[in-house]
């Protein structure tokens, strides 16, 4: 199964209004897709239908073949959809390597006995996640001390050693300075390949450093699909996005 993500014709109609419209799009096992689309296009209401936030009024989702349309948002979690917010859901008074364990566990909230939830398998998953996400030298340092970038390191790694399928990522680089956006965009492309990621992302030059494929939304519907260079060079796309 190398679909990771279908999206069938999802529609929401907010009385009357369907922020979105019919979208179709299918997420390879293993991809990095980026969503664009001028604001109020129905980026945020499309990630909020695919994790369960907002039942749709029409059409279906389906994560590695399994019907998820319309399920509870903890069900969704549960069978893999991660999603990371701007704002991050770690827990402050645990330590960077605490919150990466208690992800890894998958027991959130018991972390006293923490070391004996995780098996080997789990623990080799936290080593690479730090490694990956660069947090070795805030390890033992408490999560509400770190800074806005390492933060959202962190709550990305969380998704990771929990094992989400398919990664949700709402504007990962919102209020980061240039230095953290940067070692953002060399954390994804590190997961490429091994992790399936939806992106929602407005900073361009961010996107193009980490773009494979590109969907562009506008009124709640698909408006173009494909990779950077033909998404940018597309007169529809440049006329409702790029604004030339
Ligand atoms: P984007 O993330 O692309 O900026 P959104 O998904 O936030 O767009 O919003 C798409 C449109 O749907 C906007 O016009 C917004 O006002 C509208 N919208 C979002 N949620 C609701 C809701 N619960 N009820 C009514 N309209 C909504």
């Amino acid at each position: 199964m190398n679909e990771a993500l279908t999206i069938d014709g999802l529609t929401v109609d907010f009385g009357g209004f369907k922020a979105v419209d019919g979208f179709t799009t299918v997420v390879q096992k293993g991809e990095l897709r980026v969503i664009l689309g001028p604001n109020g296009a129905g980026k945020t209401t499309l990630m909020d239908l695919v994790s369960g936030k907002t039942a749709s009024t029409q059409g279906s989702v389906h994560l590695f073949g399994e019907n998820i349309t319309n399920r509870p948002e903890h069900i969704i979690a549960r069978h893999g959809i991660g999603r990371k917010f701007q704002i991050p859901s770690v827990f402050r008074d645990l330590t960077v390597r605490q919150n990466l364990e208690v992800a890894a566990s998958g027991e959130p909230g018991v972390f006293r006995n923490l070391r004996l939830h995780m098996v080997a398998e789990d623990r080799a998953r936290v080593e690479d996640v730090i490694a990956m996400t660069r947090l070795e030298p805030v390890l033992d340092t408490v999560a509400g001390e770190l800074s806005h970038g390492q933060m959202q390191w962190l709550e990305l790694g969380m998704l990771i050693t929990q094992q989400a399928k398919v990664i949700l990522l709402d504007e990962p680089t919102a209020g980061m300075t240039h230095a953290e956006t940067f070692r953002t965009a060399e954390i994804i492309n590190e997961m490429k390949g091994s992790h399936t990621i939806l992106v929602v992302e407005h900073d361009m030059a961010f996107v193009r450093k980490i773009a494979e494929r590109i969907t562009v939304m506008q009124m709640g519907k698909l408006l173009a699909e494909g990779p950077m260079e033909k998404i940018e060079t597309d007169p529809k796309v440049r006329e409702a996005y790029l604004g030339s």
